[in-house]
């Protein structure tokens, strides 16, 4: 067991460390809303990217998205983008659309892999890292998100997920915000939800004992060995978090699949806990490790 993995939380409230600027990385649209409203809500100006909202070519629905309602992807890809700029508003923010796309397209671009990935669709992620060259795909979100950093006055606060869950997407931008750690910029990872949300809420953060969810915690860390990561936890005051709340429900495309799988009820208590973690140092040679095991059900990160 490593030495951060069972650290405790920190209350916190948002505060920059003396940044010039702040920078969230999404990996897709409402990521960062999901897991950070904090931030967004801030009294501070903030630059939200999404990585990976790409508009695929067009003739072809996914699996997946067909699962969530869509007719084709590409459309389904456009509505998703005009909704983020309705969330973001809550938060007197302009979304920022970066054009890498989500894996799912990427698979999706090869008619054989579609083929496979709709017989099979539990599948998901083993097949993306059978796929998949995760070097190649942090690579790609350095280059793609360097330009829009290097325009913001250093020193830069870089937000980015963990990649609890092990979604592909996830962990390229986390290994991506790394990287720009270790160029001097300030990075902090923050808790993928509500995906860290599946088994409840993790003991380590104060409630009850919780071993399903803190080991989920714990395997999300282990991601990232080698680099020391301070654990802070946001909870939302009631207004804040139904702020939040009417944010997500923005999301319309994505909102049922998200009360499927996690229920109308439980979810706004549990979303007003964001936990995030500050990137102390990068070691040179620290990198992504090994990904963590597939957690079924989780394709829809
Ligand atoms: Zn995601």
């Amino acid at each position: 067991m490593g030495r951060f993995e069972d650290s405790r939380f920190e209350d916190s409230r948002f505060e920059d460390g003396g940044a010039a600027s702040v920078v969230v990385l999404s990996p897709h649209l409402d990521d960062a809303v999901l897991g950070l409203w904090h931030v967004l809500a801030a009294d501070r100006e903030v630059t939200v990217a999404t990585v990976f909202a790409g508009i695929p070519d067009p003739g072809f629905v996914t699996g997946l998205d067909r699962d969530h309602g869509a007719v084709e992807s590409a459309d389904w890809m456009r509505r998703r983008r005009t909704e983020d700029r309705a969330a973001l508003a809550l938060a007197d923010l302009e979304p920022h659309h970066l054009d890498l796309l989500d894996i799912q397209y990427v698979l999706a671009g090869d008619p054989e892999q579609r083929a496979l990935l709709d017989r099979e669709p539990g599948r998901f992620l083993a097949v993306v890292r059978e796929l998949v060259d995760p070097e190649a795909r942090v690579a790609a979100v350095v280059e793609a998100v360097s330009a829009l950093v290097r325009v913001h006055p250093r020193p830069c606060l870089v937000y980015a997920p963990l990649g609890v869950g092990g979604h592909p997407d996830h962990l390229a931008v986390a290994g991506a915000a790394l990287r720009l750690a270790a160029s001097g910029h300030r990075v902090r990872l923050w808790a993928d939800s509500p995906y860290y949300l599946r088994h409840g809420l993790p003991g380590q953060l104060g409630g009850p004992p919780n071993p399903d969810a803190d080991a989920l915690l714990r395997q999300g860390i282990r991601a990232h060995a080698g680099h020391r990561l301070t654990p802070h936890l946001v909870r939302l005051d009631g207004a804040a978090a139904d702020r939040k709340g009417e944010a997500i429900r923005r999301y319309r495309t994505e909102y049922p699949s998200l009360q499927d799988d996690y229920g109308p009820v439980p979810l706004p208590d549990l979303l007003a806990h964001e936990a995030w973690w500050q990137v102390e140092d990068t070691p040179a040679g620290a990198h992504a490790g090994a990904p963590p095991p597939v957690e079924q059900g989780q394709q829809s990160l």
